[in-house]
């Protein structure tokens, strides 16, 4: 099943080019009082909600996908984190270009580990992001990015698809620069995600899939997650030696070659295989 936020944090199904609204589920959720969760609440209870929206799915009202505004697929997520250098050719490109790349930053994430983007720095792809600093080079970075169904603290890489909600397209636009990539990736709408989530179930195995990113038309980065250096499975291992990983968090797998600078007014086309293809603003 394909599920997003619409118009307004409105609950849909996506399928074919409608998007049937389910907004009325939402109302199965548990009652809350603070302190709140730091996990996402609704996918935190996904599976008891997945009938529920299948029922309200037969009587909803459609709208086409090119007529509703794509929020982000996550509301809540306790925390972004983000993998540095995880495909060969975007080390080989980034080491070939140190007046970008600083050399101390072109390090594998079995080296270096992985980094946290601020989650305030998360939009939808309808919405786009927003250069900030244009007197520097911001760059895209198309990434296959999971969110994390499952609590789980050392989780075994054969165990870890199990803790997959599902996977959405995610951008880690990136002020290129000196400074700590916490920093860079954080800026406000520079975690674009969506348009909407594929559930683990429908998306299978994310070892092989292709992925893609073009600026006005013209390819830029295209690659396929076999080429990953640590796996969706491995990231997930790695990650929750450091940290518990709780439903909502999104996981941003890395990106391949091709990265390239955007400015005001670019269009990027983003596909990955099994979630889709859509047009996402740079303003
Ligand atoms: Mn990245």
């Amino acid at each position: 099943m394909k599920i997003c936020y619409f118009n307004g944090y409105r609950l849909g199904v996506v399928e074919g080019d409608q998007v049937f609204d389910v907004t009325t589920v939402l109302d199965a959720l548990p009652a809350q009082r603070a302190p709140f969760p730091r996990h996402d609440t609704v996918i935190a209870n996904l599976s008891t909600l997945l009938p529920k929206i299948a029922a309200a799915r037969a009587g909803a009202s459609a709208t086409p996908i090119s007529a509703v505004r794509f929020d982000p697929p996550v509301g809540n997520p306790g925390k972004v984190l983000g993998a540095p250098v995880n495909y060969l050719a975007h080390q080989q490109e980034a080491e070939a270009d140190p007046g970008t790349f600083a050399a101390a930053q072109v390090r594998r994430v079995a080296e270096i580990g992985l980094f946290l983007k601020a989650t305030s720095s998360i939009v939808g792809m309808s919405e786009g992001m927003t250069v900030s600093f244009p007197d520097r080079r911001t760059d895209h970075e198309i990434e296959l990015t999971v969110i994390i169904g499952k609590s789980g603290r050392h989780i075994a890489e054969e165990d870890a698809l199990d803790h997959v909600a599902g996977y959405t397209m995610g951008l880690d636009m990136t002020v290129r620069g000196p400074e700590e990539r916490s920093l860079r990736k954080s800026v406000d709408s520079y975690t674009v995600l969506g348009p909407w989530l594929v559930t683990a179930d429908e998306f299978g195995d994310p070892a092989d899939v292709a992925l893609s990113l073009q600026v006005n038309g013209l390819p830029r980065q295209a690659s396929r997650t076999s080429d990953l250096l640590m796996s969706v499975k491995g990231l997930i291992a790695f990650a929750s030696r450091f940290y518990r990983l709780e439903p909502g968090d999104v996981l941003m797998t890395g990106t391949p070659d091709g990265v390239g600078p955007v400015v005001p007014g670019d269009t990027m086309t983003i596909s990955i295989e099994r979630i889709g293809t859509f047009d996402v603003p740079v303003n």
